[in-house]
């Protein structure tokens, strides 16, 4: 059987009847840069997740980039975030001049540890960026205190947690400002790159929107130098559509994710906690296994697709050579031991229990 990571394919032809009128609807109209579908999705994005303000940009890591030059965090600040995460979340903090202070994980929940924030907090601390790693809301109150206590920004990284919930409230509305990715595989993604940024604050969603387009909040009158960073109105378009049927995507997805959890359960497999107080997205499905590299070409040879996030943490990326010295054991183990399963909103019973038997008979 033949299973892939995401059925992009078979989510279009779903959608097919209701993407394709409004696509050509927003072509005859020609209003392509900051059209109506942006602001629309924008208005309706706020409105789902709760948030005061939303701003759509090119990408989530434009996203992340864009608040933490509206947080003027620059030059020489020092902002902690994870290592067991997508290259985006440290790569913005450097653009900025900032540096990444990694700080190790939760070997339950694959987080940043909040327990270990506080002695990584310097003089020269301005931010945390806590992630929603694979769509688990992190320890958004520990990291919020400790954040109070020191006077720091927090930007959610919510690249893999669109519509994931800690103690009720969406991830993106607990810390400062929440990063939004819409790169076509994300568990609300669309025909390209998109992102969006989410804040309560005016004066950041003001910044924000300063920053995406060219430093200017009134055409031709640049305040500041800013960046070509706006969400395109075709992507807008078929956001507006699936934003519609988010909540569905990703309940299949947790009702996926517990297949998964109940089928492979006691296999000297450790699969995924999924804690009482938040709503996992199972954006991506991981388990922890001894021997992952035998089950990973196993299951290949199956026809079935698996992958590794992440393979390498980003302290011993050579992109990070100044971090490379930096020791942390959970997170390094954990990029030894992870394995990434198939889950789609679309995906069958029956696919879920072939994935199983792949691995089981390993
Ligand atoms: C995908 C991702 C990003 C970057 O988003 P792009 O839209 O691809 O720029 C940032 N952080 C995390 C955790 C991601 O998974």
């Amino acid at each position: 059987m033949n299973i892939p990571m995401v059925d992009l394919k078979g989510q279009y032809q779903s959608l097919k009847s209701e993407i394709d009128p409004a696509l050509l609807k927003a072509l005859s109209e020609a209003r392509f840069i900051l059209g109506p579908n942006v602001l629309a999705f924008e208005q309706e994005a706020a409105e789902y997740l709760g948030a005061k303000h939303a701003i759509s940009c090119a990408s989530g890591t434009d996203a992340l980039h864009l608040v933490l030059r509206a947080a003027k965090i620059g030059d020489g600040d020092e902002v902690i975030t994870s290592a067991f995460t997508f290259i985006a979340t440290a790569e913005a903090i450097c653009y900025v001049g900032a540096i990444p202070v990694f700080v190790d994980i939760d070997p339950d929940t694959l987080n940043i540890d909040a327990s270990k924030i506080d002695a990584a907090v310097s003089d020269k601390t301005r931010a945390i960026i806590p992630v929603h790693l694979f769509g688990q809301p992190a320890n958004m109150d520990e990291i919020n205190s400790i954040a109070d206590k020191h006077g720091l920004f927090v930007l959610e990284d919510c690249a893999q947690s669109f519509g994931s919930c800690y103690r009720k409230r969406m991830t993106g509305t607990i810390g400062d400002a929440g990063a939004y990715s819409f790169f076509p595989s994300k568990n609300l993604g669309c025909y390209g790159d998109g992102g969006m940024v989410t804040t309560d604050d005016d004066e950041v969603a003001r910044q924000v929107r300063v920053y995406r387009n060219h430093g200017s909040s009134e055409q031709y009158h640049h305040d500041v130098i800013g960046y070509n960073s706006r969400l395109d109105e075709l992507q807008a378009v078929i956001l507006r559509i699936k934003l519609k049927h988010i909540d569905e995507y990703n309940q299949n997805r947790l009702k996926i994710a517990e297949t998964y959890n109940r089928l492979l359960a006691g296999k000297e497999l450790q699969t995924p906690l999924i804690p009482k107080d938040r709503d996992h997205i199972f954006h991506i499905f991981t388990l922890l296994t001894e021997r992952r590299d035998q089950i990973r070409e196993a299951v290949i040879a199956r026809g079935i697709a698996c992958s590794i996030y992440y393979p390498i943490p980003l302290h011993q990326q050579k992109a990070f050579a100044g971090a490379n010295s930096v020791h942390l054991p959970i997170t390094e183990s954990v990029t030894r031991r992870c394995l990434s399963l198939p889950i789609y909103p679309e995906m069958s019973e029956q696919q879920v229990e072939a994935v199983c038997e792949a691995v089981l008979n390993t």
